[in-house]
């Protein structure tokens, strides 16, 4: 049963962050904190106090305000190795308690090295930084292509219905390249119009659904007939078929 309180905020250019609240104990976790004015500002508004922060990767635009945040909350800090001030290294499958809530971790790289998944099963929701976007996926900044497929995998198997919380409102510029490598696909053509309608009237497009993201992003479709099809690689390995597509949006 979910418990929790959500509260997603806008950051710098294109960045969300989330207060994860439990109404019961008062806990209130950051993921990510990449400007400490921004979540301080997000904290005085709900009247939240910050007890814990997932980091999920060494990216400025994600911790950039964890030394200062640390510094005047005390809290407690979870995330990779390699980001200062972590005080709970995580890896692939660690599990912890956040205010009685089991928050699973998933190690996905390819857009880093280091990167780390927040999965909460009871909450069905995950927190996929820079791994998985709403049409999209990060880009390959330290990994490979196969690496990054592997990854995504990761967070293809969890359950469908899983709302989706990535770190950058990128949508409408995916959907631009989306409907270039499956343009026939009708539930990906009806979202785009979603998306335009959202965007238009200042909404964002984060969080979505893993169900959502498995119909219509291209990088969760390498299996996909069609989109096959469309490039010209229906023998082709599904890592093959991701990498074409994610070179191609490098390219776009
Ligand atoms: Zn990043
Ligand atoms: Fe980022």
């Amino acid at each position: 049963m979910a418990n929790l309180e959500y509260f997603q905020y806008a950051y710098m250019s294109d960045n969300y962050g989330v207060l994860l609240h439990c109404p019961q104990s008062g806990a209130t976790a950051s993921i990510d904190c990449g400007d400490a004015q921004a979540t301080t500002d997000a904290l005085n508004q709900k009247g939240w106090a910050l007890t814990h922060i997932f980091a999920t990767h060494h990216h400025a635009d994600h911790v950039a305000g964890l030394a200062q945040l640390k510094a005047q909350h005390g809290c407690e800090v979870i995330g990779p190795t390699g980001i200062n001030g972590v005080d709970n290294l995580v890896a692939d499958g660690s599990r912890f308690t956040f205010a009685g809530t089991e928050v699973q971790t998933l190690h996905t790289p390819g857009h880093t090295k280091d990167m780390i998944n927040y999965y909460l099963p009871a909450e069905k929701t995950v927190f996929t930084g820079d791994t998985l976007f709403s049409l999209g996926c990060g880009r390959l900044f330290e990994g490979d292509a196969p690496m990054m497929w592997n990854s995504l995998n990761k967070l293809m198997q969890l359950p469908e219905d899983t709302i989706v919380y990535s770190s950058h409102e990128y949508t409408e510029a995916n959907a631009a390249f989306a409907v270039t490598v499956d343009p026939d696909n009708d539930e990906l053509n009806a979202r785009v119009e979603k998306i335009k309608q959202l965007r238009s009237d200042g909404e964002p497009t984060v969080p979505s659904t893993l169900a959502e993201e498995l119909a219509t992003n291209p990088f969760l479709r390498a299996g996909d007939r069609k989109i096959r099809q469309h490039l010209n690689m229906t023998d082709a390995t599904d890592a093959e078929v991701f990498a074409e597509i994610r070179q191609r949006k490098d390219n776009f």
